[in-house]
Order: structure tokens, then C-alpha cells, then sequence
């Protein structure tokens, strides 16, 4: 998300003839994009902030915008964030739907009376892509489910839904200028469409504006790309929607599904809105349809009260569902959450950290023996980085793993058939196929050479 807005903010101020540059020296203006999910994240941005201001130029303006910023202003409005008294040589803040006010906060004419921005202009306004060949869409913004652990819903508002139409122009405009994979993005992409205060009349009028049916008709747009999205939420996963994930040809076979905890009274307290019994049968529902499919997912541990046995609960959750990936957090407390006012925060960092590194080592060895599964495979990558030094690239498959192969003639966002020849916990590694796809003879993990199989796996 914090990659999209950065994009809409690149295009309000290159119209606004700014330049962009990646030397800090040079630059007479700094917008940090902040994302708070984590106290980690915020700490990571106030350091860097103090950095900055310790490099200050006279001339140099900060600015600070995301989830830590609640109010639009600068140091001459009436109501000022509270970000701007308690960080010393901050200039501004901004939410990010008054994005298009950047210009006249920056030229010291925006009056608090302003601030009545909708997300509205914010998903009208083009972007300025940062790379040439992958693209965030937001489809939504804000969210309704409350988790209790959670700052978005106050940061970011309520759920809005962006019109169909303008989400589909943006990514036939994406796919006609080559880029090959398309990321839709909200808080809680599978509830788009149904929410009560969606601003478009075109999606009130139809109650069939719904995810599965953006999905179908983005995978309909002629050209070869990737359709992935982030984050579903459990409560929104319908039976149509699983289908609709599972069967079209641009959606990437991967499913980020976050369960945060595998057990149900700790689902309850931070007001997830599903039980365990629920996440596993729509897992099994994503395998029956595709048996391949990756899924990934997040859990916090250490969460307020957690006791030893619940936390068992999430170990064998973690035991019986198998994720590919997962990205696992330490329970830190937001201010402002309904958690960090009504529920200790009493488990022990010690305690905190042991049960992470229970759940990674765990993890590790699920997810070797996944990758395990991919060795003498061809499969397909999007190269992502290149490193001229090691001769090596970088790739994801469609089910998201990792694959390391040599460079050859590769560029970024170049597609690549790739024959495994190693497995590891986080990524594979691999010898390109030959452009025609017929099969060609290389050297194995000890010298010995070896006849590629031609099946495939993880589009
Ligand atoms: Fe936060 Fe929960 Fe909404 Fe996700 S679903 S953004 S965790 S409140």
C-alpha cells in the first residue's frame, strides 16, 4: 500500500514540476510514507526521520504521510497533527487522500477548512509508476473489521470501493504498456463492493460488483500478464470467489490468507470474525479446486493474554495447514487500538521472541519440504532483480517462491522457464530452459548430466 501511494504521490508532484532523486543530499524535499502496522515500522521511521533532520538543509522540507498521520496540516493550521509537535523539523503531514492538496501544502496555502478530501481523487489520480514492469492497483481503501490489534481502520476510515471501471482502465492502460504483473490492493480486497458506503452509484446499482466478478473481468483483458492480490480477509472468502481464484488463467496460484491465530478464543478477542473450524475448510476448499496453490499467511504470537496452551493451538494449526510462507509477529501494542486500551499486553518480549522462533523453525521445515516438491520442475518466473556481479537473477514463480538462476540475457520483467535443480527453505535454484521449450540437456546438483521432465508447476 505504502508503495502505491508513493506512486500517486511521485505523479502529483512530478505535475507539480518537481524532480525526483535518489541522493538525500540533494533533495530540498523528503516525504516519508509511513506504514504503522508494527511498532517496529514507526520506530524505523522516526529513526530515519532524526537522521534527516540532523543532515538538514536550510532549504529542506519534511513532510510525513500514511498510517501514522491522522490530519492533513503544516505548522501555520489551526488543528495540527500531533506528529508535528512531537517530531521537531517536521514541516507537514498529510492523509493520503488529500494527496492532490500536496502542492498548496507545500507552498504554505492549504487551510484546515480544506480538509474534507474523499479517496475519491486519490484513486482518480494517474500514477507515476516506479517500475516499468510490475504495478500496484488500489481497488479499496479503509477497512470495517476493527481487529482490535489494529490502527488501519482509524488511520485509514471506513471501506471504499473504487468504480470497476476505473480500475479496469488502469490496469488495460498497465497491460498495453507491457507490465506483466498487476497487484490489486486494500485491506480487505474480497469485500469489494459490498460495503454500504461505497461512493459510486455505477456499484450501487449492481449488486454483482463484487471481487470475483473484477477478478473475471481483468482476466479478460487480452495480453500475457500476472494477477495477484493483497490481503483477503476470511470473513469475505465466498464459495464463488474460491472458484474464481482457482480457474482463471491470470490469477497467480498463490492465496495470502491471514489467520493470526489458531486459536478460537484469541480469535475472538481480537475480534477476527472466524474460527479455526472456518479458515480450514475454506483452505480446503482453495486445495480441492487447485491442489497446487500456495498459501501464505500471518500470525502474531504473544498476543494480549495468550496463554501457553493457546499458543499450542496455533503451533498445530501450523502443523495441519501447511502454509508455504508465513509471516509471523510478535504482539506489539498500537496506541489508539481497542487492545492497547482494554487488554494487557502481559506476555514477556522473552516469551514472545521463543514463540516466534518456535513458529519460524517450524515453518522452515514445512517450507523446505514445499520447495522439495518443485526440484526437477520447469516453472515459470517473472525476473524481478538481476545482479550483474554474481551473473545471477532473481524471480517469483506464480505461487510466489523464490528462484534463483544464471543471468543469461535477462532483464527485469522478462518471463523465464527455469529447471529446479535446488531446493532450500526460501528459494530455489535453477538453469533456464531453452526459448523454444524443448527440453535440453543440463548439469545436475553433482555434475551428473541429466534430461529435463517436462512438466510444470506453480504458473
Ligand atoms: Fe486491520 Fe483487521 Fe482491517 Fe486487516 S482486517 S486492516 S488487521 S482491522
Amino acid at each position: 500500500m505504502s508503495y502505491s501511494d508513493a506512486d500517486r504521490i511521485r505523479a502529483v508532484l512530478q505535475n507539480a514540476k518537481h524532480k525526483e532523486t535518489d541522493n538525500l543530499n540533494k533533495a530540498d524535499l523528503v516525504i516519508f510514507v509511513t506504514c504503522s502496522v508494527k511498532q517496529k515500522a514507526e520506530d524505523k521511521v522516526i529513526g530515519h526521520f532524526h537522521d534527516l533532520v540532523k543532515l538538514k538543509k536550510k532549504s529542506i522540507q519534511i513532510g510525513l504521510t500514511g498510517c501514522m498521520t491522522r490530519t492533513t496540516s503544516n505548522q501555520n493550521s489551526e488543528k495540527k497533527d500531533k506528529l508535528l509537535k512531537k517530531l521537531k523539523g517536521l514541516d507537514f503531514t498529510f492523509r493520503i487522500e488529500d494527496v492532490e492538496k500536496l502542492p498548496s501544502l507545500l507552498e504554505n496555502e492549504f487551510e484546515t477548512k480544506d480538509n474534507d478530501q474523499s479517496p475519491i481523487s486519490y484513486f482518480e489520480i494517474k500514477p507515476s509508476y516506479q517500475e516499468s514492469f510490475r504495478a500496484f492497483v488500489p481497488i479499496m481503501n479503509g477497512c470495517n473489521k476493527f481487529c482490535t490489534y489494529c490502527i488501519v481502520p482509524y488511520a485509514r476510515g471506513r471501506e471504499i470501493s473504487r468504480t470497476m471501471s476505473s480500475i479496469i482502465n488502469e490496469v488495460k492502460q498497465l497491460v498495453k504498456n507491457g507490465y506483466k504483473e498487476i497487484t490489486l490492493l486494500g485491506q480487505n480486497v474480497n469485500s469489494y463492493g459490498r460495503t454500504n458506503d461505497i461512493y459510486d452509484e455505477e456499484i450501487q446499482k449492481n449488486e454483482q460488483e463484487d471481487f470475483a466478478r473484477l477478478l473475471t473481468e481483468i482476466d479478460q483483458i487480452p495480453g500475457k500478464f500476472r494477477l495477484r492480490f493483497t490481503s483477503p480477509h476470511p470473513q469475505d472468502m465466498s464459495n464463488e470467489a474460491i472458484k474464481t481464484i482457482c480457474s482463471l488463467k491470470s490469477v497467480c496460484n498463490h492465496v495470502h490468507l491471514p489467520l493470526q491465530s489458531g486459536d478460537d478464543k484469541i480469535l475472538k478477542q481480537m475480534n477476527r470474525s472466524y474460527d479455526l473450524k472456518k479458515f480450514k475448510s475454506i483452505v480446503r476448499k482453495f486445495r480441492k479446486f487447485s491442489p497446487d496453490l500456495a498459501i501464505s499467511t500471518d500470525i502474531i504470537v504473544g498476543f494480549c493474554g495468550e496463554t501457553e496452551e493457546q499458543f499450542q493451538n496455533t503451533v498445530q494449526a501450523f502443523k495441519d495447514l501447511k502454509f508455504d510462507l508465513a509471516y509471523i509477529s510478535q504482539y506489539s501494542q498500537r496506541t489508539g487500538t481497542y487492545a492497547a486500551k482494554n487488554l494487557k499486553d502481559n506476555i514477556s518480549r522473552q516469551e514472545k521472541k521463543a514463540r516466534f522462533h518456535t513458529l519460524n523453525n517450524l515453518l522452515r521445515e514445512i517450507s523446505l519440504k514445499k520447495n522439495q516438491a518443485y526440484l526437477n520442475q520447469v516453472v515459470e518466473i517473472l525476473v524481478e532483480t538481476i545482479n550483474k556481479k554474481k551473473c545471477t537473477a532473481l524471480g517469483k514463480t506464480g505461487s510466489y517462491k523464490t528462484v534463483q538462476v544464471p543471468l543469461g540475457n535477462l532483464k527485469p520483467g522478462d518471463f523465464a522457464k527455469v529447471f529446479v535443480t535446488e531446493a532450500k527453505e526460501w528459494i530455489l535454484y535453477g538453469e533456464l530452459v531453452s526459448e523454444r521449450g524443448k527440453p535440453r540437456r543440463v548439469r545436475g546438483k553433482k555434475g551428473v548430466v541429466k534430461k529435463l521432465k517436462r512438466s510444470t508447476v506453480g504458473n
